[in-house]
C-alpha cells in the first residue's frame, strides 16, 4: 500500500513498519527531500549494480545501488521509468533500482536481488520490494522493437509484435517473483507519472522540459 504523507512523499506501509529503515518515493511537490547524505549514479539504462560502502555522492555509472552501511541514502532519479526499492528485513541490506524498458529487459531488479544474496547473504524470502510511481500500463505506448523484447514476461500476450502498450511495473513484479521474492512481499499500485501531472514529472508528457523525482532508501544512521 502506497500513501502520500504531508511531505508529499509516497511511503509504503511494509517499510514504515521497520524502525531501522528510511525510504520514500518523491514527487514534484516533495519538501525537505531527499535526506542527506545522498548516494546516486549516472544512470545509463544498464543492469549494473554498485555496492556502496562508505562513499557518498556520485559513484559512477550504473542503475542500482546496494548497501548494508547505515546513514547512506541510496537514490534513483526517474520521470517515467520505474523506481524500485528493496530491503532485506533479516540481514538489513537495502537497494534502490532504476528500471526503464532497457533495464527491465536486462532484468536489473532481479539481478539486484541476486547481488544482495551473493554479497550479503540475503534470502529471497526475507526481501520486501516496492515498485514505485512510473508510467502505467495504459499510458506506456511502445513500438514492436520494445514490445517484443518484453515477451518473456508476458507469455499470455499475442500482440507484442506490433505497436501496443506495456506495463513495466508488472514486468518487474513478475521478474521479482521469478527470482523468489514472495508475491505478498512485493508492493505495487503506485500512481502513474503521466496520468497525474500535478504530482509527477513525466518524460512522455513534456519531453524536453522534464524534471526528475528522487526516490530512495537508507538504513537509519
Ligand atoms: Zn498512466
Amino acid at each position: 500500500m502506497f500513501r502520500k504523507d504531508t511531505q508529499h512523499v509516497y511511503r509504503v506501509d511494509a517499510f514504515l513498519k521497520l524502525p531501522w529503515l528510511e525510504h520514500g518515493f518523491g514527487t514534484r511537490l516533495s519538501q525537505n527531500w531527499p535526506p542527506e547524505p545522498l548516494v546516486f549514479l549516472r544512470q545509463i539504462h544498464s543492469d549494473r549494480c554498485v555496492v556502496v560502502d562508505g562513499a557518498t555522492g556520485c559513484l559512477g555509472e550504473g542503475d542500482a545501488l546496494i548497501t548494508d552501511t547505515p546513514g547512506r541514502f541510496l537514490s534513483v532519479r526517474t520521470a517515467d521509468c520505474i523506481p524500485i526499492l528493496l530491503a532485506d528485513e533479516r540481514r538489513r541490506v537495502v537497494a534502490a533500482v532504476h528500471a526503464g524498458w532497457r533495464g527491465t529487459v536486462q532484468e536489473i531488479a532481479s539481478k539486484t536481488a541476486a547481488e544482495m544474496a551473493a554479497r550479503f547473504g540475503s534470502r529471497m524470502e526475507d526481501l520486501i520490494a516496492a515498485i514505485g510511481p512510473g508510467i502505467c500500463g495504459k499510458c506506456y505506448t511502445v513500438g514492436p522493437e520494445v514490445a517484443s523484447r518484453l515477451r518473456p514476461w508476458f507469455p499470455e500476450r499475442d500482440d507484442l509484435d506490433g505497436p501496443t502498450t506495456v506495463d513495466l511495473a508488472e514486468a518487474n513484479r513478475r521478474q521479482l517473483i521469478a527470482a523468489g521474492i514472495p508475491p505478498t512481499r512485493i508492493f505495487t499500485g503506485a500512481p502513474c507519472t503521466k496520468c497525474v501531472p500535478e504530482e509527477f514529472h513525466s518524460f512522455r508528457r513534456t519531453r524536453d522540459h522534464t524534471g526528475r523525482m528522487i526516490s530512495g532508501i537508507a538504513i537509519a544512521g
